[in-house]
């Protein structure tokens, strides 16, 4: 383990392993599963599949996982894991809801490519009602005329400013699913692209990514690895996310580069985050 640590390339990954290196203690097991347990101070191993790796862990992977878990544990207040307090959460929900709006503008721009000015007219006007959006169904009765009888384009009615305006609130609707032909596609959409893009990836490449995107949606990914979504369900979720990314990362940080890629290119900020953190813990 200390040798697959000297070739990790994060230097604060290092410093901050040898910081705590000391106090990590741990018992082997020849079978069952591998946890830290903060009441116990300290780790579990299953030790074949911690040292050796398996279909979802590289070499010592696991047991970079669950040393993380317990460094986590040891560098906060003796209450909280010390990830818990930092902005890792929040980063995590917020890359999460940019992938999502990225996926959501280009279906509803797909979308409202192959709508008639007329049926969008309508469709913004019954929006209009729903969101109780007043100025919005009022645009969309303006354009009731123009539309009607000349069947005028999309640029010719977006001159009325009130209706660019109008649309403008009923497009980042849409992209929020409030579009009754959105919301489903939306969801399906985003599941669709995930999927897409893991592709030909090994379980080991993106089973932290699977585990971080149950965390993030309260869903099973259909990357098909990580804890159950129920896992997170519970009162100290926050702080169980935030710890789970810490230990992805050590995990991935010190053995697995092609996890470290992908989480990076999912979950850019929090990594961020992460990185910042141990910046701060290791001094
Ligand atoms: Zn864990």
């Amino acid at each position: 383990m200390s040798e697959t640590l000297e070739n990790c390339p994060s230097e604060d990954m290092r410093a901050l392993f040898s910081k705590y290196g000391f106090k990590l203690k741990a018992v082997g097991h020849s079978g069952g599963r591998s946890y830290h347990s903060s009441a116990e101070g300290q780790v579990h191993l299953n030790v074949r599949t911690a040292l050796a790796g398996s279909e979802l862990h590289e070499p010592y992977g696991l047991a970079f996982h669950e040393f993380g878990h317990m460094v986590d544990w040891l560098a906060g207040d003796g209450a909280m894991y010390a990830s818990a307090k930092s902005g890792i959460v929040k980063a995590i929900d917020a890359d999460w809801a940019k992938y999502k709006a990225k996926v959501a503008d280009k279906l509803v721009s797909a979308h409202l490519a192959n709508l008639s000015t007329r049926d969008l007219r309508k469709e913004m006007r019954r929006m209009g009602n729903e969101l109780s959006d007043p100025a919005m169904k009022e645009a969309a009765q303006k354009a009731r005329h123009r539309v009607i009888h000349g069947e005028a384009s999309f640029a010719e009615i977006m001159e009325d400013r009130a209706f660019g305006e109008a649309f403008d609130r009923f497009y980042e609707a849409a992209k929020a699913g409030r579009w009754d032909v959105s919301k489903e596609e939306i969801e399906r959409g985003v599941w669709e692209r995930v999927r897409a893009e893991a592709e030909g990836k090994s379980l080991s490449q993106i089973g932290s990514l699977s585990d971080v995107l149950q965390g993030a949606s309260g869903e099973c990914s259909p990357l098909g690895a990580g804890h159950e979504p129920d896992y997170f369900k519970c009162e100290d979720w926050r702080e169980k996310r935030a710890t789970e990314f810490f230990a992805e990362m050590c995990d991935a940080l010190a053995t697995n580069p092609k996890s470290y890629r992908e989480l990076s290119r999912m979950f850019p900020t929090a990594v961020k985050e992460f990185e910042e953190l141990i910046g701060r813990l290791a001094k």
